[in-house]
């Protein structure tokens, strides 16, 4: 059994969940493997610290009260919270409109580039290295 492999079933192990032979391939790691021996101590300690405390049990009319405070709006909702939820509402509702503009304003771009900055580069007889390639692009078909 690998270390990777112990760390994955360290839970298991500790509910004795494991099969036989993979609760025997456990120990005899955890034998010769100080670190894995030295995590899967820790995690007990920690189980062991969880399981004193005992069950959270919240009050009788707990679920009552919870739902009338969501119903009344009464989180605690500061200025900024009603400013950052309505901003996300906005964020979500804008989302298709802001990608279409982005995609026009790419395309208007990649245009306005192809047809004005490449020809001119071409008549100036530009030796720049990507007017270079985009000559050579245009009369000899594209290799990248
Ligand atoms: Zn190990």
């Amino acid at each position: 059994m690998k270390c990777s492999d112990v760390k994955k079933l360290l839970s298991v192990y500790h509910d004795n969940r494991l099969s036989s032979s993979q609760t025997q391939k456990m120990e005899n790691h955890l034998a010769v493997c100080r670190l894995c021996r030295q995590e899967e101590r820790t995690l007990f300690k920690i189980w062991n610290m969880l399981e004193a405390l005992g069950p959270i049990r919240p009050s009788p009319d707990f679920k009552t009260r919870f739902w009338q405070k969501a119903q009344e709006g009464s989180f605690s909702q500061t200025w900024w919270t009603s400013v950052v939820y309505s901003w996300n509402q906005f964020a979500v509702g804008a989302r298709p409109v802001f990608a279409l503009t982005s995609v026009l304003v790419i395309s208007i771009l990649g245009t306005l580039i192809a047809l004005k900055v490449l020809p001119e580069t071409f008549a100036r007889g530009d030796k720049s290295p990507i007017s270079q390639w985009a000559q050579s692009a245009v009369k000899g078909g594209l290799k990248l």
